[in-house]
């Protein structure tokens, strides 16, 4: 059936992708986006389809929509930006949650949050499971992030028994792809970004830190398949690739598939970054038959041809004056 469709942050490397395949798929699309961390490149493919409407909007601001699902995508996600400014982070998760609940509490639409791995903070327990309540630092440069995702959960739980709204909360672990901002300060960009003009690769810490990379369109299938699960399954869901990867790993494969002749150097942990991540994605495979079909190599081959196919000079940083 067709529905009508709001993605906020629906400009940005995940909503983009999402906003294309709900496109294709013949629904009416809205995109909802401030810009803070994306820009209309990313969707401009799109503009000319009658079944796609672009709207600049802030999601701290309410505002007034008629549509069937609501996929809230808009925040900053990149350790970079999110500490940008990290008060309006946390209006984003808060305030932005809280309107966008709203509009679904007035529409009887469903709604569906992009939480984060990041609610399970430096995790005590590996592979992390749904059940885990984390382990955050609430005073650290993180917590505008996790924390303000923590929140947006509570409020989604708190929306659903006391008003009835029809949610869904997926618990992102790292996800990589074309599209991503070169300049976002995530590894796999910083990595790719790095590799392909030669320059020194730069691994925080020691490079024993893991992660698991999932690509972008198996965590576009998945988040379409929770939206639209009637069986009462509303998560959280833990989604990600669970192939772990040191972050020394992750840099040597980089150079293997770029040719590059970058340098591996060490630079300064940041404060509170995890130590190890891993999503226990049994519960996605139960409640929604999902698991992740592409390899990091395949997909990271992907990505290094999309890196070689842009200019750089078309992303630009974060505008600071976003309040
Ligand atoms: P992104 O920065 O590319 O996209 C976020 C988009 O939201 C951008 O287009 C940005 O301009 C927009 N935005 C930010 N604040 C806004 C506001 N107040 N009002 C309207 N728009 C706003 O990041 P992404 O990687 O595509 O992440 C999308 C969502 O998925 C985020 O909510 C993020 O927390 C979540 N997530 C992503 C990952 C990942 O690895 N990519 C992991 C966990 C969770
Ligand atoms: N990282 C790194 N070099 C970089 C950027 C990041 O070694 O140039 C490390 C970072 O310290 C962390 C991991 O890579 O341990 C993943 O960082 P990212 O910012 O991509 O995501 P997150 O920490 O939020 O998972």
């Amino acid at each position: 059936m067709i529905q009508r469709i709001l993605v906020t942050g629906g400009a940005g490397f995940l909503g983009s992708h999402l906003c294309e395949r709900l496109v294709a798929d013949g629904h009416d699309v809205i995109c909802l986006d401030n810009f803070f961390t994306s820009q209309k490149t990313n969707v401009v493919h799109l503009l000319d389809k009658p079944n796609f409407e672009l709207i600049r909007h802030d999601i701290t601001l309410p505002i007034h929509l008629e549509v069937d699902q609501i996929y809230n995508m808009a925040c900053p996600a990149a350790p970079g930006h999110y500490q940008f400014n990290p008060i309006k982070t946390i209006k984003t998760s808060t305030m932005g949650s809280i309107n966008m609940l709203g509009l679904a509490k007035r529409c009887g639409a469903t709604i569906l949050q992009a939480s984060t791995s990041e609610v399970y903070g430096d995790p005590e327990v590996h592979p992390q499971v749904e059940s885990y309540r984390g382990s955050v630092n609430p005073i650290g440069i993180r917590a505008c992030y996790d924390e303000g995702k923590r929140v947006a959960e509570t409020l989604f739980m708190d929306y659903h028994r006391s008003n009835k709204v029809d949610v869904r909360i997926v618990r992102i672990f790292n996800t990589y792809g074309p599209r991503m901002h070169p300049f976002d300060g995530r590894v796999v960009s910083n990595f790719i970004r790095q590799a392909l003009s030669n320059e020194d690769i730069t691994i925080f810490g020691d490079g024993q830190q893991t992660r698991s990379f999932c690509y972008r369109d198996d965590l576009v299938d998945v988040i379409i398949r929770m939206m639209n699960n009637d069986s009462g399954f509303i998560g959280p869901v833990n989604i990600g690739n669970p192939d772990e990867f040191t972050i020394r790993q992750l840099a040597e494969l980089v150079i293997e598939l770029s040719g590059s002749t970058g340098k591996l150097v060490q630079r300064p942990l940041p404060s509170d970054d995890p130590t190890r991540r891993r999503p226990d994605i049994s519960l996605a495979k139960e409640k929604l038959d999902w698991s992740p079909n592409i390899a990091l190599r395949e997909g990271l081959t992907k990505t290094i041809e999309w890196f070689q196919s842009i200019n750089t000079d078309d992303y630009r940083p974060p505008t600071p004056n976003y309040s």
